[in-house]
């Protein structure tokens, strides 16, 4: 069965291709700056030997042109992994914002559609792309299957003791304020991996779970559900990020505002993308602020320090949370690529029998490792993320149920 999945945000449309049979990628790519002159496509075809074909175009495109360029690309002789837009059986969409109407994937309809469109208020910056993304598909694959998977679905277990601000508890009835999470696909794909390795059910398991990109959130998961996550009700809190504040008193707003005269558009604009490790040191990339310290400059090392000191809180957190932990997972671009970051980040929790063994840390390794010593109390793992499989899986499940009805 050939399932494409789409994440169409505002400026840009991924895409993965599985036969997900074997659960193997057929194709990839990136539509980017959706809506400028500078547009591009980076399209990658995975041949069945392994070896790779990579093809870059510059033109200018919206939503629906980028998918139509993808099943352009998917279906041509020599980039294409199909011989018809037909044999694609289903299309599974990442959705940011489930809000409180979902905590599974599913198919969509008009009611899926009409609740999409009830969570913009709490979503504007991603739910309206993502929306576009299923009508446009809709209207190019009107034989397929359209799935929704949402990033908030695997926090809505948190409990209401946790979910809610200390703020009029009418807000929440009324308008829904609360803290709901996001990179959910994520961190219930490498919890379940980390147990499959662990040979251990994931319903008896305490997990903290790291997703380190260029979004950060870590997930307290006790018994095959997440109990606390570090975002919000948006993506902006908790960890520290590339370019996201994360926690921050709220009153810091009020004073920028009166006090500095800013609009809350730039104020709202600034929390997003000008701070983080970017409103430290100048860059959002984890790369350059690693080579930077290594180097001697003292803003890199000071972004690195408050970026792994807030981590290593949050664990702290999640083990008094959990009442105790048996495994810390780190996944996502940062959590699998920088020894730096993960070493950081548990120092000092001996105590909590949190340990890292420095050899096996640095090793450059693919796939799921354990990076803890032989006789550490708490596992520490490596779980490569794959959220795009994750939706394929879930679509797929869908569309089983279907046909089977
Ligand atoms: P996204 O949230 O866009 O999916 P990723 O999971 O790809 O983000 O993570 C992007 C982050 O991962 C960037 O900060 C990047 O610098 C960092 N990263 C990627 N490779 C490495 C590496 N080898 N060492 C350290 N950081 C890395």
């Amino acid at each position: 069965m050939i399932i494409l999945v789409l994440n169409s945000g505002s400026s840009s449309v991924k895409y993965k291709i599985f036969d997900i049979e074997t659960h193997h990628v057929l194709a990839h790519g990136l539509v980017e700056k959706i809506g400028d002159d500078k547009g591009s496509i980076t399209h990658i075809k995975v041949r069945e030997d392994g070896s790779r074909l990579k093809i870059k175009k510059n033109e200018w495109y919206d939503h629906k042109k980028a998918i139509k360029k993808i099943v352009e690309l998917l279906i041509d002789p020599e980039s294409g992994v199909i011989k018809n837009k037909r044999d694609i059986i289903a299309v599974g969409h990442r959705i940011v914002h489930g809000g409180e109407h979902y905590n599974s994937p599913a198919l969509v309809d008009e009611n899926v559609l009409d609740a999409l469109r009830k969570n913009i208020p709490l979503a504007p910056l991603h739910n309206p792309h993502n929306i576009k993304g299923i009508e446009v598909s809709s209207t190019i694959f009107p034989h397929a299957y359209q799935a929704v998977v949402f990033d908030t679905a695997f926090h809505q277990s948190i409990p209401k003791k946790t979910f809610l601000y200390g703020i009029p508890y009418e807000l929440y009835e009324k308008n829904g304020i609360r803290s709901y999470g996001f990179h959910g696909t994520s961190h219930s794909y490498v919890a379940q991996k980390a147990a499959r390795y662990l040979r251990k059910p994931f319903e008896k398991l305490s997990l903290i779970t790291i997703h380190l990109g260029n979004g950060a959130s870590i997930d307290a998961v006790k018994n095959g559900k997440c109990i606390d996550t570090s975002m919000g009700m948006t993506p902006l809190a908790g960890l520290l990020m590339g370019t996201r504040c994360g926690d921050i008193d709220p009153a810091v707003i009020f004073y920028l505002s009166r006090h500095l005269g800013m609009s809350l558009n730039r104020i709202e604009n600034m929390l997003n993308q000008e701070s983080g490790l970017k409103g430290i040191c100048g860059t959002n990339d984890m790369r350059d602020v690693l080579e930077r310290r290594e180097a001697g400059d003292s803003m890199a090392g000071l972004s690195f320090d408050m970026y792994t000191y807030r981590v290593k809180k949050y664990i702290g957190a999640y083990y008094a949370a959990l009442g105790g932990v048996d495994a810390i997972v780190f996944t996502a671009g940062i959590g699998e690529n920088s020894y730096q970051v993960r070493e950081s980040s548990c120092k000092g929790l001996e105590a909590l029998g949190i340990m890292i063994d420095c050899k096996k840390n640095k090793l450059d390794k693919k796939g799921v490792r354990k990076i803890s010593p032989e006789n550490g109390r708490v596992e520490v793992l490596v779980v490569p993320t794959d959220e795009e499989l994750m939706i394929a899986m879930e679509t797929r499940k869908l569309v089983d149920n279907a046909c089977t009805r």
